[in-house]
């Protein structure tokens, strides 16, 4: 999983933070060292690591007290806040012409994943905004691009214009931009050639395609599992062409960081949207602060609710807010997240995103499968309406009754009480104001 291995070792230099009352001088830079070596573990460029802890040691040095906040719990309110300024801070938006169509130039090495991020776009343009987009497959040096971007172009029901291999791509391109403006297209997705590293020749094509399409965005692909050479790669891009983002692939994979936390600061160009697996649909935002949340081991409420937007009933998310907070969570409303939650996808998928849960050890040893839910909700079916609304009246002589009504066991019930209470009181907590939650997630 992204990230794994400094989300680790940065929880774990918190966690040694722990019921310290005023943290010394020493503490800090103790920390800070060791925040350093997770950085430059997880391959972030050296200047990059080095302005950061400068920032964050002066910053946890510094004046900057709240009183309500434990001396680990702003250490880490500050590293979160870098890591996010690191990112970028907020999420850009795709640029766009004030005139049909606007044109994106798709560019970075062979392999970063180019023409998949060019139809995941196209998809997520189609999707989003209804739009009209056409390709055109100006990487005529792999003859297999050409015929790749084609199938995706059927796939996804979008016109790709080709004229296979031979000609100037400079040429195609000119050719294609015809097409567009005569079809109307809404979009034109450029996909370039890439080389195995970067060559004058390579540059001298895309500057000449840049000159003769103007394009309104140039993305540079950077396949995150290079980690910090993908900045180098990125900067000398940029240095020829002026880059307008940057998408970031193979984030679902097992990269440790340094492309995501080092790209921005080493070409100052925003990283637009992330690529999080090999099909069309799996293309997302780029938001920095979830990001950070997500490096940090805090999860991505965030995408995760938004993920549950499109099912969730508003008003239903509300009262479950509310009882949340009155602590008044009780067997039904259970039932109907379980129900909601399974809606939203594979569940391995969705617990990564519960804050805490990220690296939690204890996930590891989780596993749960529609059978499980199915358990869990035939347990709560074995209650009486009275035992679903107040689970305090369970005890054992009506478990017994539960277990066996559900053909569970008494144990099985047992530990389902148990979590229940104690998520039920974490959510309590974490409704309460944020540092409280993160402050029990971080083992404080
Ligand atoms: P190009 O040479 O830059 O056009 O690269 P491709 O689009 O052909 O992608 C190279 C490989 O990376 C292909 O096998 C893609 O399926 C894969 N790929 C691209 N983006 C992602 C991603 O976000 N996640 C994963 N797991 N694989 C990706």
């Amino acid at each position: 999983m992204a990230f794994e291995g400094l989300s680790e070792r940065l929880q774990k230099v918190f966690s040694s933070l722990r019921g310290k009352g005023k943290l010394s001088d020493e503490d800090v830079r103790k920390v800070m060292r060791e925040v350093r070596m997770a950085l430059l573990e997880a391959d972030v460029n050296f200047d990059v690591v080095k302005t950061f802890v400068k920032t964050v040691r002066e910053r946890a040095l510094g004046s900057e007290v709240m009183e309500s906040l434990t001396p680990s719990q702003q250490v880490i309110k500050i590293v979160d806040e870098e890591l996010t300024n690191l990112m970028g801070q907020e999420a850009v938006p795709l640029n766009k012409s004030k005139h049909i169509p606007t044109i994106i130039m798709m560019v970075g090495l062979q392999g970063a994943g180019k023409t998949t991020t060019a139809g995941k776009l196209a998809n997520r343009l189609k999707t989003q905004e209804k739009a009209r987009p056409l390709f055109i497959a100006a990487d005529v040096y792999r003859p297999a691009a050409v015929e790749q971007l084609k199938t995706i172009g059927q796939q996804l029901d979008v016109p790709v214009y080709d004229e296979g291999t031979e000609p100037d791509p400079v040429d195609i391109v000119k050719n294609g931009l015809k097409v567009a403006e005569e079809n109307k297209n809404d979009y034109v997705i450029i996909d370039t050639a890439g080389r195995l590293e970067i060559d004058e020749q390579l540059m001298d094509e895309l500057k000449r395609i840049k000159e003769l399409a103007h394009p309104d965005e140039i993305l540079f692909v950077a396949d995150s599992m290079t980690g910090q050479v993908a900045a180098k790669v990125a900067a000398g891009f940029d240095e020829q062409l002026d880059i307008t983002g940057v998408v970031l692939t193979k984030l679902d994979g097992d990269t440790r960081g340094g492309a995501a936390l080092s790209i921005r600061s080493v070409t100052g160009k925003p990283i637009k949207f992330i690529g999080q697996g090999e099909k069309l649909d799996q293309l997302d935002v780029f938001h920095p602060d979830r990001m950070a949340n997500r490096i940090l081991g805090m999860g991505d409420m965030l995408t995760l609710i938004e993920k549950a937007q499109t099912d969730y009933d508003e008003k239903q998310a509300k009262e479950v807010a509310e009882k949340i907070r009155a602590n008044s969570f009780d067997f039904n409303d259970f039932i109907d997240q379980m129900d909601q939650i399974q809606k939203m996808g594979p569940l391995d998928e969705i617990m990564k995103m519960i804050p805490g849960m990220a690296n939690n050890p204890q996930l590891a040893n989780i596993n749960i499968g529609e059978k499980d839910i199915a358990h869990l909700k035939a347990i709560v079916y074995s209650m009486t309406p009275a035992e679903r609304e107040d689970p305090d009246l369970l005890n054992p002589s009506r478990r017994r009754r539960i277990a066996s009504g559900s053909g569970q066991s008494v144990q099985n019930v047992n530990r389902m009480i148990k979590q229940f209470k104690q998520s039920r009181d974490m959510m309590n907590k974490m409704s309460k104001g944020n540092m409280a939650g993160m402050d029990q997630l971080m083992g404080n």
